[in-house]
């Protein structure tokens, strides 16, 4: 066995066969919401909370997984266990739920019965990119603020883990029509700062945190593991409505994700923040995650540099 193993509909099948139909709303209209949790020392990190999440998601978009949460929970721990042999290191653990295949697939927006509808339900491993978060927290990331705009809550609300990404995808690429290795750091409708494609952001301004608050933007789970340790460190740490003023006049900046946890960001808009290298609060948060999960990142990160 060299193939990593998907979780679909309740069977193990290799990645290379985990197809589905092409009639699933998922791939159709982006009908899906989703959770990416990760390892450490091959251990979900923070799985409840994350199937807290993907059950609100689920509530809010109608979709019933067809299956009960304590069953999921055990899927993704076999998943895990049976892909165990071939990791090499803390993975990607992806759990994606779309409203299912249109069996009757003429008109693909109406609602159909249960019958005809049945959600598919797909877990999978991925390496995580640590060669990149070497890098990125060594030197801090890019990030540049994008046309686009985020949706507004009262659209497609952004608190909703969705696969449907349109709109963070083209941010993404208006960025790095900038700065080809910019992040984008979204504004939403008013001008203030929101999240980007997959992380939330933080400032840091004379000793103290900022971060936009969780109205319009994706609760992360990282976002929150950042307040409490800011809590436990003795940072004081505000939620506050944020423009790009203060984002371009911050002492630091950084990313927070479940993958690579904390980023540090040392320009804005190709201005630089701070003296350019990632800032003293943001890598003792850093340092602090690593002791509370046992997993120094940087180090873990930086052994896959070539
Ligand atoms: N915002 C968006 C839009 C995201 O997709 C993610 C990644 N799940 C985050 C923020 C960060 O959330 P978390 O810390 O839970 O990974």
């Amino acid at each position: 066995m060299s193939e990593l193993l998907v979780y679909r509909n309740g069977e193990l099948v290799p990645d290379s066969q985990a197809a589905i139909s092409i009639h699933d709303g998922g791939f159709l209209l982006g009908d899906s919401v989703y959770e990416a949790v990760r390892t450490f020392r091959f251990v979900p990190f923070h799985l409840e909370p994350h199937l807290d999440r993907l059950w609100r998601s689920l509530t809010y978009a109608r979709i019933d997984p067809g299956m009960r949460r304590q069953d999921l929970h055990e899927a993704v721990m076999l998943t895990l266990e049976a892909n165990r042999p071939l990791l090499e290191d803390d993975v990607w653990l992806y759990i994606y739920i779309t409203r299912g295949r249109f069996v009757n697939n003429v008109q693909y927006y109406l609602p159909a019965t249960a019958e005809e509808r049945r959600p598919t339900v797909i877990i999978f491993c991925r390496p995580l990119p640590f060669a990149a978060f070497a890098r990125g927290y060594e030197h801090g990331v890019h990030a540049v603020i994008p046309p686009s705009r985020h949706l507004p809550p009262q659209c497609l609300d952004p608190k909703l883990k969705t696969g449907s990404r349109m709109h963070l995808v083209l941010a993404e690429f208006e960025a790095r029509m900038v700065d080809p290795e910019a992040w984008s750091l979204i504004l939403d409708i008013h001008g203030n700062l929101t999240e980007n494609k997959s992380g939330n952001v933080f400032l840091v301004k004379d000793g103290a945190l900022y971060t936009p608050a969780a109205d319009g933007i994706l609760a992360g789970i990282t976002r929150a593991t950042v307040l409490e340790l800011a809590g436990r460190l003795g940072i004081p740490a505000y939620e506050r409505t944020l423009q790009a003023y203060h984002a371009l006049t911050a002492d630091e900046a950084f990313f927070t994700s479940t993958g690579y946890c904390i980023m540090p960001i040392t320009r804005i808009n190709k201005v630089v923040i701070g003296d350019g290298r990632p800032g003293l609060i943001t890598r003792r948060l850093l340092k602090a995650w690593g002791e509370t999960v046992g997993v120094d990142l940087m180090e873990q990160a930086r052994r896959h540099l070539r």
